[in-house]
């Protein structure tokens, strides 16, 4: 059963800034368009239903937790180089509704080397009002404590990706006792003082719950690209998306899983399309060249490939399709 609420949901503009970053308003709303017990995001009703997904990749043992999507309304500049009347025929070609984008949060947790590590923090069931089930309740349906987590290794700074690291009212650490694993480049370009009066008014929110928090954890450990953060998983620049946005790549002998991160936002629209420029990019020409490199890479190598906004399952290998790429999701 859901746990959640229906109802109408709009943010300020300073609070939407705050989470994505952006220049200017987003308005977030929940609507009925979709019945309840049915799910937009075009997963198995099942998966959404138990909240998470396992599978191997050889001996990784890997679960996608889901913490539920946003219904994001459309916007004639959310695509830069695309209409809107082209971001919804995509969304049709993939079977999902065209009433908004629906964008789902799954975090991925690998168990390798008997370590248990997870990639980003989730929402912290603070932004999108269908997401927050990991904390409340989907990380424990998936049989993980916080308390079993050792290191969580961080893609990017934008809010749905680590405000599930942070207590709602207070910022208090909700994994004291993890090591947290953030990208150098991404770390210090967040915690510069100057950025907060370098950003536009709606995005200092979020520039100034960091520098109060990450910025000043102990457990918070700084690592360079293409490095080994941790045993078993190595960072590769993908710069772009954010300015130190990183993916690694979970390796245990010859298995080998990518962590991709926000290389791509949903794949109906942004793996589809690698030259779409989401608003979301920071950089955007930086961010496609990188997703093509990564991408061309996974498809060569037949890699199990994990996308944050990718649904649920989030992961699969990657083909060729036209000008873009397909994911053939892994077996569940
Ligand atoms: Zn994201």
């Amino acid at each position: 059963m859901y746990d959640f609420t229906r109802r109408s949901f709009v943010i300020s503009a300073a609070a939407a800034g705050a989470a994505f970053g952006l220049k200017g308003p987003i308005e977030f709303f929940s609507s009925a368009a979709h019945a309840q017990g049915s799910n937009p995001i075009g997963a198995p009703q099942a998966l959404v239903d138990q909240g998470f997904a396992k599978f191997k990749v050889g001996s990784i043992e890997v679960t996608q937790v889901y913490d539920g999507h946003w219904e994001k309304a459309h916007d004639e500049k959310f695509i830069r180089n695309a209409t809107l009347d082209e971001t919804k025929a995509a969304l049709k070609k993939a079977n999902l509704t065209d009433a908004f984008v629906p964008i789902p949060f799954t975090i991925t947790v690998v168990r390798i080397g008997g370590r248990t590590i997870m990639f980003d923090s989730s929402t912290g069931g603070q932004l999108a009002p269908t997401a927050g089930r990991l904390v409340a309740k989907n990380l424990a349906a998936a049989g993980i404590q916080p308390s079993d987590i050792s290191a969580i290794v961080v893609t990017h700074y934008h809010a749905d990706h680590i405000w599930g690291l942070m207590a709602k009212e207070t910022n208090a650490q909700l994994y004291p006792n993890a090591e947290i694993i953030v990208p150098e480049a991404e770390h210090k370009h967040w915690s510069a003082p100057e950025l907060v009066e370098k950003v536009p008014e709606g995005a200092r929110g979020n520039v100034r719950r960091i520098q109060s928090t990450i910025s000043t954890w102990k457990n918070v450990k700084p690592a360079a690209a293409g490095t080994e953060v941790t045993a078993g998983v190595r960072s590769i620049a993908t710069h772009g998306h954010t300015p130190g946005h990183t993916s690694y790549v979970v390796s245990s002998g010859s298995d080998t899983l990518i962590v991709g991160g926000d290389v791509t936002n949903i794949q109906s629209l942004n793996l589809a399309n690698p030259g779409w420029h989401l608003v979301f990019d920071g950089n955007p020409t930086m961010a496609e060249e990188g997703r093509r490199k990564l991408y061309d890479q996974a498809v060569a190598d037949k890699s199990i490939i994990t996308g944050y906004h990718w649904g649920l399952p989030g992961a699969g290998t990657l083909q060729k399709d036209g000008n873009g790429y397909a994911l053939v999701p892994v077996a569940v």
